[in-house]
């Protein structure tokens, strides 16, 4: 079954939860951790996110050189495959187009192929430090639709260089990202929506929302997409805020607001357990919330905060 297949299988809201490769030079054992906690919620699935190289810069006096390059959290194939082999739950690793050339994407599919993997979620991937260092744009799909596409072409058989083979035997299924307050770079919302609607007709079996902490933005955006077209699943991103340096911190990085009264509670906590606590609250009522309203799924992510998703997905379950 795959993904979008699990989601609709019944009437019941399910959970699904997001962890991290671990940094490199750690061995896996904290992600096996997280799973032992979180996996009597029974999840759906768990996604296994991907992290290109982050480009370090010194100045030389006559500008920005490169001083390293570096990948913080390799290993999202493998982390993927260790999980599905010791859990037996299904796996998305996230599939990114930035800073990965589209041979290594290509590698990489045929590694998930050989591994049982067929399920992925088909991102872009940011661009860090871009204004300094673009990204290989000549190697590397620009938009997830060409990655989409790319995949597409795999499932076909058909192989970067031209050679073609027999289509895979179990294709590749996959989901999208989507932007309940819309993806930063979009000029506006019916930009961001077209393209999303492209994404999906490409062949993105459902759709899987950045984190919002105001429901009231996901259910505006399940409308708006339904209203042109968009029929598949749109699964849900939540998150426990865990410090409160995350209240400056996420906004800027995911292009989502904080809504102000949940923002002054957070603000009065006079240290991070406090935070944890009003988080903790607040997400599950969000959680509740959408439950109430007959999501398929709750998409958690956890950052490997995985003590403040747990309680959530207790309260929730
Ligand atoms: P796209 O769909 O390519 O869209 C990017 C922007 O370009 C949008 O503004 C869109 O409107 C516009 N656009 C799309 N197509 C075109 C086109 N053909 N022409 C012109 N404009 C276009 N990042 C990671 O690095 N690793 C992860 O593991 C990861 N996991 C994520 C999981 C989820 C559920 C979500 C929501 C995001 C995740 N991200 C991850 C972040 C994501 O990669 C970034 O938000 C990225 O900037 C955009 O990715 P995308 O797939 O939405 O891009």
């Amino acid at each position: 079954m795959t993904a979008a297949e699990l989601v609709l299988k019944d009437k019941e809201t399910k959970f699904s939860f997001e962890l991290l490769p671990p940094l490199k030079g750690n061995n896996i054992d904290r992600v096996f951790r997280s799973i032992d906690i979180l996996k009597e919620f029974n999840p759906q699935f768990i996604n296994i996110t991907s992290h290109r190289e982050e480009y370090a810069f010194e100045t030389n006096g006559q500008g920005y050189v490169e001083k390293k390059v570096i990948r913080k959290r390799p290993g999202t194939v493998a982390v993927a495959a260790a999980i599905q082999n010791k859990y037996g739950i299904k796996v998305i690793p996230h599939i990114i187009s930035r800073g990965f050339t589209k041979t290594e994407t290509e590698y990489a599919l045929i590694d998930l192929n050989f591994m049982g993997i067929h399920d992925i979620l088909v991102l872009r991937g940011d661009d860090t430090h871009k204004e300094k260092y673009p990204p290989r744009h000549e190697e590397c799909n620009q938009y997830a639709i060409e990655l989409a596409q790319q995949v597409n072409n795999l499932n076909k058989g058909i192989y970067l260089d031209g050679t073609s083979n027999e289509p895979f035997e179990t294709p590749f299924a996959y989901g999208v990202a989507g932007y309940p307050e819309k993806h930063e770079e979009a000029p506006n919302m019916d930009s961001d929506l077209l393209y999303l609607k492209a994404k999906v007709d490409a062949g993105a079996e459902y759709v899987m929302t950045q984190m919002f902490f105001d429901n009231q933005k996901y259910y505006d955006f399940v409308k708006r997409c339904r209203s042109i077209g968009i029929e598949v699943p749109i699964i849900p991103g939540i998150k426990p805020i865990t410090t409160a340096n995350q209240l400056n911190v996420l906004p800027k990085i995911f292009s989502c607001d904080i809504p102000e009264d949940f923002a002054r509670e957070l603000r009065k906590c006079k240290d991070n357990v406090e935070v944890k606590k009003v988080s903790v609250e607040w997400t599950i009522q969000q959680a509740l919330d959408l439950k109430k309203n007959g999501v398929p799924i709750i998409h958690f992510y956890t950052m490997m905060a995985t003590e403040s998703v747990r309680q959530v997905a207790e309260a929730v379950y």
